[in-house]
């Protein structure tokens, strides 16, 4: 078992497979990066698989690959199997944009895949264009639909942003509500790299949105989960995601690696390490002391508790 320096179970690994996209969304990647690292620079499935496998190993128990847009980079669904085949208790999903989904989902399923995160911030054609700067809902549509097709469970995440989606969030409830998709509200998470002037929603400003059309209850946090999660009268449960929220980082139970093998212990933290070299070499105990490192010190809280505060990380970078 994985605990950090305070006492919190870790079991939970997010890797980014590319910190490429293509989508410009205003709140994580609105302008291509001055500079992407370098292909040469990023570590292959290999050796991504062989670091999971020591955090396997370890006691972690839910893997979730992302990005940047992980279909973006070729033969996803072999890494995906790579992981499936190894202990097929695991808890392996993925996070997209679903632009690929169309033809990628029956793949990914067919590997082993059995859960898919689509990120979707509007159903009006021009507005989600606004926010990708391209134009993609009916391709998106269709992905999530691909998905559900292949058998794979769905979950939406929308990031609410003022006088930009803020009309539409029942509407895009009322669409995963109809196709029983647990959706989660994620507040705007504030960052160096979103488009300047950017500003999302509180949680209590978000639900107060969907009271206009829907009563709902508080529901217990139980596990793990980032999400709070609320229950409409008629049974349907949605989540809101609250970092800004004092004791949201209380449970935490998640370390991330990105594609060029560095090792970050929170999303608002500078200190990371890099565990390629030692992975390369096939060090593994030195892979499995570095991991055990960084959760060492992995800090108590995240900054976004102190409103005001941004982050220098790239989510395109962390994988969200
Ligand atoms: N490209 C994939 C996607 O969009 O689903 C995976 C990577 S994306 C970085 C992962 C998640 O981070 C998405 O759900 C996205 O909405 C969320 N995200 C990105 N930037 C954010 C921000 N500034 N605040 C809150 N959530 C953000
Ligand atoms: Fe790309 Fe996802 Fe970031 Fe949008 S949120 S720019 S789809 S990585």
């Amino acid at each position: 078992m994985l605990v950090d320096g305070y006492g919190r179970e870790v079991d939970y690994l997010r890797v980014s497979v590319t910190e490429r996209c293509n989508f410009r969304c205003q709140y994580c990647m609105p302008e291509k990066p001055f500079s992407w690292v370098p292909k040469e620079n990023l570590l292959s499935y290999e050796d991504l698989f062989k670091f999971i496998k020591v955090a396997i190993d370890e006691g972690v128990k839910k893997v979730r690959i992302t990005g940047g847009e992980p279909l973006l980079r070729e033969g996803l669904e072999n890494f995906v199997r790579m992981i499936a085949e190894y202990k097929d208790d695991i808890d392996l999903a993925l996070t997209t944009n679903a632009y690929l989904l169309p033809k990628a989902a029956q793949k990914l399923a067919d590997a082993g895949l059995k859960r898919i995160n689509v990120s979707l911030d509007s159903l009006i054609p021009e507005v989600a264009q606004k926010i990708a700067q391209k134009d993609v809902l009916a391709t998106v549509l269709k992905g999530i639909q691909a998905a559900d097709d292949a058998g794979l469970k769905i979950k939406v995440n929308c990031v609410p942003m003022q006088g930009v989606n803020d009309s539409e969030l029942c509407d895009i409830l009322d669409y995963c509500k109809e196709r029983n998709y647990p959706v989660r509200f994620i507040e705007f998470m504030e960052n160096d790299h979103a488009l300047s002037g950017a500003k999302g929603y509180t949680s209590i400003q978000i639900q107060n949105i969907i009271k206009a059309k829907y009563k709902f209850e508080k529901l217990e946090r139980t596990g793990s989960s980032p999400s709070q999660d609320y229950k409409t009268e008629d049974g349907y449960v949605f989540g809101i995601i609250e970092p800004h929220k004092d004791d949201f980082c209380a449970t935490c139970n998640r370390i991330r690696l990105t594609a060029s093998g560095v090792l970050i212990p929170c999303l608002y933290f500078e200190d990371s390490q890099s565990i390629k070299e030692a992975i390369q070499n096939n060090q593994i105990d030195k892979a499995a002391a570095i991991l055990k490192d960084v959760l060492a010190n992995k800090p108590e809280k995240n900054k976004w508790s102190e409103d005001t505060e941004t982050s220098a990380r790239a989510f395109y970078e962390t994988g969200g």
